[in-house]
């Protein structure tokens, strides 16, 4: 019965492509690139994957080829674990288990296809450069086998986290496809903002969070889902036989909560009324929470964030804040993580001060600073008295960091002092204003760093200098 749906879809598909391969280059209906994805969600903890993109060249130059990250492909068991060594035993709470991802085919109008084992990268490659303005379609096949694990992407004894799990589009940063080896170390997924349109099968009793808005119906017997979202940086699906997923909505944001816990949903709605106010109001008509085993405290992705099922209390609440203000920073306004994760997380950390701050839970938001300073200073006097002085430079590859305690203590514990002496230097209001001008002007697209120093600088003269003094400190 599975199997067929997955028939259909194929039939399906090239009949589109060859209906899009007619009319393309000559029409323009969709503004940005979709992804049309189609799921088949085995019992044995394998996905059968058909997968439509419709690529829109918005890049501003000819493209030669289209570069696709396939993250999944980290997990295989002939590559290195895609974890830190020291945070193993969280991550493979049973054992070390591994992923595995089949390309089966790709076609569509494309000269020919090659996906490189080492580097995850599918390259596909087109028979003559896609010009600005024009749109191609790009089909794909493949099946995907999940690792058992309390990382991003695989399955636990709380459900299936598919996030990462089809092949995305590299980023487009100043005229080439950018991307790096998988990084055990900070978020590995760098990508444009797209559409995306993905139908899966419900298991049966199961509930599920998605990014977007999802409509629910039947085929065969099984419950079919098919979840729309527009202008998001990835899609995510959260699968749980146990958990049971409640609803609410604010200001027109429709909010589901996949979890056990009571107060979820008003951390939800109090995050967008903070950060709708500070910075901008929220991009996105969706935000799902789930509440996850997790070998971090949350993650982030397309309008939908995973916390860490065992955190309670403030602790709590102020991941949720965190990763739902990624929404304003990673999600509408992207920056490149894989060597200015910073320019994210530290904004990001910054925002969840402020939502303390704003939601009159003063106490908390001055023990965020003082951790931030006492784990730094720590962290500077451990590097020291090991006759290894720490580098302060904000940026670098992710693959370059020596641990995830260096990393976290630069990119988070640095980065929020660092915005914290901007606003105590140039006050909140300036801040704020270049946060604003920030948000409005490169929301759904790739920030620089230099990009946020303009704004800075718009909001008052030289204020860039402040940051850039961090942010090259050695
Ligand atoms: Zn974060």
């Amino acid at each position: 019965m599975k199997k067929k749906i997955i028939s259909i879809i194929c039939v399906a598909i090239i009949v589109c492509s060859l209906l899009v391969f007619a009319v393309s280059c000559k029409t323009q209906d969709e503004p940005i690139t979709t992804y049309k994805i189609w799921l088949d969600i085995q019992e044995d903890n394998t996905v059968e994957c058909s997968q439509k993109v419709d690529i829109v060249n918005d890049y501003g130059a000819p493209l030669e080829e289209l570069k696709f990250n396939v993250y999944a492909n980290a997990f295989d068991k002939r590559k290195p674990l895609p974890c830190a060594q020291e945070e193993q035993g969280d991550f493979y709470p049973d054992g070390i288990s591994y992923g595995a991802f089949e390309l089966k085919e790709v076609y569509g109008d494309i000269a020919h296809y090659d996906f490189d084992f080492e580097s995850n990268i599918l390259t596909v490659s087109l028979h003559s450069p896609l010009q600005a303005g024009e749109k191609i379609s790009v089909d794909m096949q493949y099946t995907i086998t999940l690792p058992h694990t309390n990382g991003r992407y695989g399955f636990n004894e709380k459900g299936i986290s598919l996030t990462g799990f089809y092949p995305m589009l590299c980023a487009f940063v100043d005229g080439k496809w950018y991307y790096d080896e998988y990084s055990p170390i900070g978020d590995p997924y760098f990508s444009d903002a797209a559409n995306y349109q993905v139908t899966f099968n419900l298991p049966n009793g199961w509930d599920y969070v998605s990014s977007g808005k999802s409509k629910q119906g039947e085929e065969n017997g099984e419950t079919i889902i098919t979840a729309k979202a527009k202008n998001i940086r990835d899609f995510a699906l959260i699968l749980s036989p146990t958990l049971k997923k409640s609803v609410s909505k604010y200001d027109g944001v429709e909010l589901s909560y996949l979890g056990e816990k009571t107060d979820t949903l008003t951390y939800m709605q109090k995050s967008l009324a903070v950060y709708g106010k500070l910075f901008g109001k929220y991009a996105y008509d969706t935000l799902a929470v789930a509440d996850m085993p997790f070998v971090a405290g949350g993650m982030e992705y397309g309008t939908l964030c995973v916390i860490n099922e065992t955190l309670g209390g403030a602790t709590y609440e102020e991941v949720v804040a965190h990763e739902i203000a990624h929404q304003w920073w990673y999600g509408a306004v992207g920056s490149n993580n894989l060597i200015n994760a910073w320019q994210d997380e530290g904004l990001t950390s910054y925002a969840t001060y402020l939502y303390f701050v704003n939601v009159g839970n003063v106490d908390y938001s001055s023990l965020m600073l003082s951790d931030a300073y006492s784990q730094f200073h720590r962290f500077i006097d451990i590097q020291n008295s090991v006759g290894e002085s720490a580098k302060g430079v904000l940026g670098g590859r992710l693959n370059d960091f020596p641990s995830n305690y260096y990393y976290t203590n630069i990119t988070y514990n640095k980065s929020l002092i660092m915005w914290k002496y901007l606003q105590d230097t140039l006050g909140k209001d300036t801040l704020l204003k270049a946060l604003k001008e920030y948000y409005a002007t490169y929301k759904f697209k790739i920030a620089s760093p230099d990009n946020l120093y303009a704004c800075l600088d718009n909001a008052q003269s030289n204020a860039s200098g402040l940051m850039k003094t961090w942010v090259a400190n050695v």
